[in-house]
């Protein structure tokens, strides 16, 4: 409480001020104090302080702790300790929060919502970079048939979304070299080139089948509708901790945030594909062969689209060669499976959404070995 005793009238008036109504000029040293201060009583008066130093005195002892804004700005190890928990915060609410939150949310997304964004999304591209499939109708409804099975022999206990009851279908088109996808709400998506590259490296059906495995996978997880809802949680909550600029941010992170968490689904499905044909008594090393020999495929088509003055006829340049065990089919691809009407314009964005990750190595050492470390850690 702040006494004052205007020296006009007879003393007697003594105004009465609780600290906390006072606006006190902010420190920025405690050490290096302004010769002089006004306290601002907020009530159209000011009060000029002479002496600073026994204001403060009288300040400390009656036990008024100034706001954190004002410690922080007087102690600097306050003020780095301040930062470091928001930093640590941000990280945490990035990494951990958003997609913690994105999975529990996607539980109320409604099937009929994933099916229309589907079925849109699937007619888009039947105009553009997809075409009718060629693989005859004998072998498409044998596909289906293992396909069925598969799905028949799913165990509860890898159903991810309790009640969540996806409306599956396997279908096949042309377009897009060797490729498979999945919608959500269930639509899969193989096309030609997956099913010509898995015949001409003579690979058995369980390779096929290990890859629509996978890719119910990423249906059970709903891993494209998680990736929604994760940037619009974290395009909120950005706007909500940063204001103003969190447009900027935001559109910085939505860019890592597909990149960093389209890696853990990937593993994801992988886990989900080697528990399923486990159950199923199938073995995922075909799927790991396949998985490289679609990477070497991609690898071939990137270099044509570039127009790359590599003779079709040379082996494909690997960009993933590094990395790649001599063994590995990857540059053995010859370019006949290569589709020659599409538009690989708009096709690229496409492609790298929906195509392998680079790690595909890795992906198929785990494959041949059947099991991974990081599966242990799912449900
Ligand atoms: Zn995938």
């Amino acid at each position: 409480m702040l006494l004052v005793h205007p020296l006009d009238g007879d003393g007697t008036q003594v105004q009465r001020y609780a600290l906390k109504d006072l606006t006190l000029p902010e420190a920025w040293s405690s050490n290096h104090r302004q010769p002089r201060m006004i306290v601002d009583l907020n009530d159209g008066g000011n009060l000029e302080i002479l002496d600073p130093a026994q204001w403060q005195r009288a300040l400390d002892q009656s036990g008024y702790l100034p706001g954190l804004a004002q410690r922080m700005q007087t102690r600097w190890p306050l003020l780095l300790g301040v930062a470091a928990v928001a930093l640590v915060g941000l990280v945490a609410f990035y990494k951990y929060g958003t997609p913690w939150a994105a999975t529990q949310l996607t539980r109320f997304i409604p099937l009929q919502w994933e099916l229309s964004i589907s079925d849109t999304a699937l007619s888009q591209m039947d105009g553009g970079m997809l075409k009718p499939s060629k693989v005859s109708q004998a072998r498409q409804e044998q596909l289906r048939a293992e396909f069925q099975s598969l799905l028949d022999k799913t165990p509860d206990a890898l159903k991810r979304y309790k009640g969540y009851a996806p409306n599956y279908s396997l279908s096949f088109r042309r377009g897009m070299g060797a490729n498979a996808f999945a919608l959500p709400g269930g639509a899969i998506v193989v096309t030609d080139g997956l099913v010509e590259t898995a015949a001409r490296k003579k690979l058995p059906d369980e390779a096929i089948i290990g890859v629509l495995a996978h890719e119910i996978g990423h249906v059970v997880h709903r891993h494209t509708t998680r990736m929604v809802v994760e940037q619009g949680v974290l395009n909120t909550g950005l706007g909500l901790a940063l204001g103003d600029v969190s447009s900027i941010v935001a559109t910085g992170s939505t860019l890592l945030t597909g990149l960093a968490y389209r890696r853990s689904h990937e593993r994801e499905a992988d886990c989900f594909a080697m528990a399923l044909l486990g159950h199923s008594s199938l073995s995922s090393a075909p799927m790991a062969d396949l998985l490289l020999a679609m990477a070497a495929d991609r690898d071939q088509r990137t270099t044509e689209d570039g127009d790359d003055p590599t003779p079709a006829s040379a082996p494909a340049p690997a960009a993933e060669g590094a990395s790649k065990p001599a063994s590995a089919p990857a540059s053995t691809a010859p370019s006949g499976q290569q589709e020659n009407d599409e538009d690989s314009k708009g096709e690229s964005a496409w492609t790298s959404l929906l195509s392998t990750h680079p790690d595909t190595v890795a992906r198929a050492q785990e494959l041949r070995a059947g099991k991974a470390e990081h599966c242990q850690r799912l449900p």
